[in-house]
């Protein structure tokens, strides 16, 4: 494990990471429980926005004491792939949609570069794309996203820069983006296997397996890492009518149809129990190094940041141990600080 980072770094010199999903900029602030029930919020709920919220997300950032950062899974996943390879902002870029002359699309372009990822942001007419994470009480008690923007991603903006995808190492998405652009997704998915570029697919919840679960199918051909906790897995399994329990799932959907050379890998992860990896007919099993559960402050983001390590490894070969030991080292350090925030201190594997 000596010295992973730096040779990470210097075999990346000419290999690119690019991101394709729904950017979000996550919003955070202290409030009171009178702002809560003014915009009609209730603790410890998610809710989508309606009209009546967009003020909400003015207000808060008037507050001095707000916080904000790039946010959206896929974005997570691709700042934490940069801080893993300690790389450059041209070879970590993010494609995406937010809104046309809207500050707030500033704030996300803004704080996207300052995490050294360069954000190819298609521009339409809706608002931005956000999360309210309002905390109350000490606690984080209440979100409220807005999608706005993200889900416009324009056919045509892809094809302006699908040569950034066709030269890429790694594409990496989230099947929340699956919701709004499916047929997008498996365009660019199709494009970057036919270039040979490493296909990488998370699978972002148990409702989003499920209620985009033939769109996933669809996709599934042109995937060469599928990425899942084990309840996302085993809803996978059971949508797949094999009710097998998760091994046998997994190894399922690495059979299942694939285009290009390479075998299809399902990557497991189930907390700070073993990650389970299946390839052709093989199963591995790899155990996660335990954090003192004393200094685990946010687990919420844990699978995004495994990614981000597993495919910033990926651009060094294809040792799937060493990603997935990179994938854990990465979720390991971020759940020890609130929210996706990127560590400010340089990644250690020693
Ligand atoms: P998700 O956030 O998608 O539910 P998991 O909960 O499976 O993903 O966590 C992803 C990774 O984060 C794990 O493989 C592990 O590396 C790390 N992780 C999560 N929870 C813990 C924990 N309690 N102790 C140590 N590592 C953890
Ligand atoms: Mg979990
Ligand atoms: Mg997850």
């Amino acid at each position: 494990m000596k010295n992973i980072i730096s040779i990470i770094k210097y075999q990346f010199a000419t290999k690119k990471i690019i991101g394709l999903g729904s950017p979000l900029l996550d919003i955070q602030a202290e409030v009171s429980l009178q702002f809560l029930e003014k915009y009609g919020l209730k603790l410890n709920n998610t809710y989508f926005a309606e009209k009546k919220h967009i003020e909400l997300y003015e207000e808060l950032i008037k507050i001095p004491t707000h916080s904000h950062v790039p946010g959206g899974s896929a974005l997570n996943t691709i700042r934490l792939a940069r801080w893993m390879a300690q790389a450059e902002k041209d070879q970590v870029k993010f494609i995406g949609c937010v809104g046309k002359q809207d500050k707030f699309a500033q704030m996300l372009i803004e704080t996207t570069y300052q995490d050294g990822v360069t954000a190819l942001f298609d521009e339409q007419s809706y608002p931005t794309g956000k999360c309210a994470v309002l905390l109350c009480n000490k606690d984080r008690q209440c979100l409220v996203p807005l999608i706005g923007a993200s889900a416009h991603l324009s056919q045509e903006f892809v094809e302006q820069h699908i040569e950034e995808v066709k030269t890429a190492a790694v594409l990496f998405c989230e099947v929340y983006f699956l919701y709004p652009r499916a047929e997008l997704t498996k365009y660019v998915f199709k494009v970057a296997q036919e270039n040979n570029v490493h296909t990488c697919l998370s699978l972002s919840s148990v409702n989003a397996v499920n209620d985009r679960f033939n769109e996933i199918l669809a996709v599934l051909p042109y995937v060469d890492y599928l990425f899942g906790n084990e309840e996302e897995v085993e809803q996978f399994g059971k949508n797949f009518g094999c009710g097998f329990g998760l091994q046998e799932s997994m190894l399922r959907i690495a059979k299942f149809s694939k285009v290009g050379s390479k075998d299809r890998v399902v990557v497991c992860t189930q907390g700070h129990k073993p990650t389970l990896i299946a390839k052709k007919n093989e199963l591995l099993n790899i155990q996660v190094e335990s954090v003192d559960p004393q200094k685990i402050v946010d687990t919420n983001s844990a699978g995004d940041s495994f990614c981000g390590g597993f495919i910033a490894e990926l651009l060094n070969g294809a040792d799937l141990i060493k990603c997935v030991r990179a994938g854990n080292y990465s979720a390991a350090q971020t759940i020890q600080h609130e929210g996706s925030t990127i560590p400010n201190y340089q990644p250690d594997r020693s």
